[in-house]
């Protein structure tokens, strides 16, 4: 029998109290539709089928003859290394990593929930966060020194998030390099209010700046990335802090927030250009950690084909740029500062003699998200 083509793909990102979707035309890569549903459960839809239902109704006559809806999960823990059909079996599998993301796997897996209601007999396919990362990353780079019991039992380890974005950047980098995927060698920075970067050899990750959870790795918004875990018990201990209380200070006032008053890379730019010294101190944390890791990566990967910068601070910041890459010299990296005025769009920002290029290349997770729903199915 012939396969059903599948070319109207709906992409749903269900949050705790929203939830954010795209139409594509897979047969061109167009999208036709893009909308956000909010305050679910608190003043607006009462749970996410009737926000699912405000959605066909939004999308009107839109809404009719989609092939297939493809999910932003969170979390796959090492169950899932690829973007998988949703099928009852692999339900029951992704609820047992909710712990993994308490707050994000429950909405994002009644979003799941809600389709099979709403859009009866469209199958759905779950794109995890954490697939790309954890589909080649080696343990010597995925495990923490701790007493390996603490993985048997609980599942301790890396992890690695934002997997759709730098496998996006990394599809497209090879492309933009007319490489194969399987040959490219990249450092991928996807930079915005959460940050991570990844080392990327012959097309898979060997390693990435999130850990267990979203909050290592880089200086980002309002997560304060690494830190001395001796650090984080003194202040347990000095305060009296419960476990959510410190997870709230590191994930949520950390960061840009804590250093320079807000999390917003705009407002410190605009301060730093001021004058601002706690913004200059922010702003130099920031580019010094994103430089620290891409000379780690650039060495564990045997030498990068190109950096990859995405995100909105990659995207758009000249300026964090601009710090960036003045501490790349000993890569044989140099900046063409009149490229790097570039903003949201696919250019080399590097000079032309520059040892390793560096591109801008602006990321499109719901197109990847679309993408994949489009390659399961046609398995
Ligand atoms: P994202 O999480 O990818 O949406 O990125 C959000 C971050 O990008 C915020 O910190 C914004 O301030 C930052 N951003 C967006 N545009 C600019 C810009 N023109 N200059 C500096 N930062 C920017």
């Amino acid at each position: 029998m012939k396969q059903k083509e599948i070319r109207k793909v709906l992409v749903v990102n269900s949050g705790s109290s929203s939830l954010k979707y795209q139409l594509f035309d897979m047969k061109s890569e167009t999208r036709l539709a893009k909308g956000l549903v909010e305050r679910i459960g608190c003043g607006g839809p009462k749970d996410h089928a009737a926000a699912l239902a405000q959605v066909v109704a939004d999308l009107g006559d839109a809404a009719k003859g989609i092939d297939a809806i493809g999910h932003r999960i969170l979390h796959g823990g090492e169950v899932f290394t690829d973007s998988a059909l949703m099928t009852k079996a692999n339900m029951a599998k992704a609820k047992k990593l909710v712990k993994f993301g308490p707050l994000h796997m429950p909405a994002n897996l009644g979003g799941i929930e809600a389709c099979e209601k709403i859009f009866k007999g469209v199958p759905n396919v779950g794109v995890f966060d954490t697939a790309f990362h954890i589909a080649t990353m080696p343990d010597c780079a995925g495990m923490y020194a701790i007493d390996p019991k603490y993985y048997k039992k609980m599942g301790i380890r890396k992890y690695g998030f934002h997997g759709t974005s730098h496998k996006f950047i990394t599809q497209a980098a090879a492309k933009f390099l007319k490489k194969p995927v399987s040959r490219v060698n990249l450092v991928t920075c996807h930079l915005g209010n959460g940050s991570s970067l990844a080392a990327i050899k012959n097309g898979g990750v060997v390693d990435t700046s999130m850990g267990l959870t979203p909050l290592a790795g880089m200086v980002m918004g309002t997560r304060c990335g690494d830190i001395d875990a001796a650090a984080v018990l003194a202040i347990m201990e000095a305060e009296k802090r419960t476990p959510a209380e410190m997870d709230t200070i590191l994930n949520k006032k950390s960061g840009l927030l804590a250093l320079a008053g807000s999390s917003d890379c705009r407002d410190i730019c605009a301060k730093a250009e001021k004058g601002d010294k706690a913004a200059e101190l922010a702003l130099e944390m920031l580019a010094y950690r994103v430089a620290l890791y891409i000379g780690a990566y650039n060495t564990v990967i045997g030498g990068a084909d190109a950096i990859v910068m995405t995100g909105g601070i990659g995207e758009n910041s000249k300026e964090v740029r601009e710090r960036i890459i003045r501490r790349l010299g000993a890569l044989g990296i140099k900046l063409d500062p009149k490229a790097n005025q570039v903003r949201g769009e696919l250019k080399v920002i590097s000079a032309r003699g520059s040892k390793i290029p560096v591109v801008i290349i602006p990321t499109n997770e719901e197109l990847m998200i679309a993408r994949d729903t489009v390659k399961v199915l046609s398995k």
